[in-house]
């Protein structure tokens, strides 16, 4: 699907009204008679994402929809694509952007490694150091149609992360739990 130029007023939502919350209530999984809202919201998601955040990083590469949706939050994430060095910087692209829909990990390595993670619901923490599983292959649905996918290392991390957020699960939990 052609993802059409945003048109001023969702622009100017997306400035305005994007508030990265702290998720706690676990989502629900997709249905079909929520895509509407799913490409909405998504788009929401990606215009905030080309746009500088408050807090010590300024780009996010992923955002699941509880942290931006308190009532009814879905199974959902936005992840940014095509990498674009401005320097050292990292920018996104609206069409880059990839919105995966009810991803499940179906099979996962037995390694794990203890990477530094940071998320857009504590945006003035510093990284914490969280076990993730180096390999995973996720199901999952884009707006193009279903996709199994295995992933490596910082991409698989990302999934692991973002697919915490549906469960109500925040690195901050994860990192206070390994520390005791
Ligand atoms: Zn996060």
């Amino acid at each position: 699907m052609n993802i059409k130029h945003p048109t001023e007023g969702v622009l100017a939502e997306a400035h305005a009204g994007l508030r990265v919350i702290i998720p706690k209530k676990p989502s629900r999984p997709v249905r079909l008679t929520d895509l509407a809202r799913v490409w909405k919201d998504s788009s929401r998601i990606k215009l905030a994402m080309m746009n500088p955040f408050p807090g010590r990083y300024p780009v996010a590469f992923s955002i699941a929809h509880p942290q931006i949706e308190e009532s009814d939050p879905l199974r959902f994430f936005v992840v940014g694509n095509a990498r674009f060095a401005d320097g050292k910087k990292l920018k996104w692209y609206f069409g880059g952007m990839r919105t995966i829909i009810n991803p499940q990990i179906i099979w996962k390595s037995e390694t794990t490694t203890r990477y530094k993670e940071a998320c857009m619901s504590f945006p003035f923490e510093a990284p914490k150091k969280i076990n993730r599983h180096n390999v995973v292959v996720i199901k999952y649905w884009t707006f193009l149609g279903p996709r199994t996918k295995k992933f490596y290392e910082e991409r698989a991390q990302m999934f692991q992360h973002e697919i915490d957020h549906f469960h109500g699960v925040t690195l901050y939990e994860r990192w206070k739990k390994k520390k005791r």
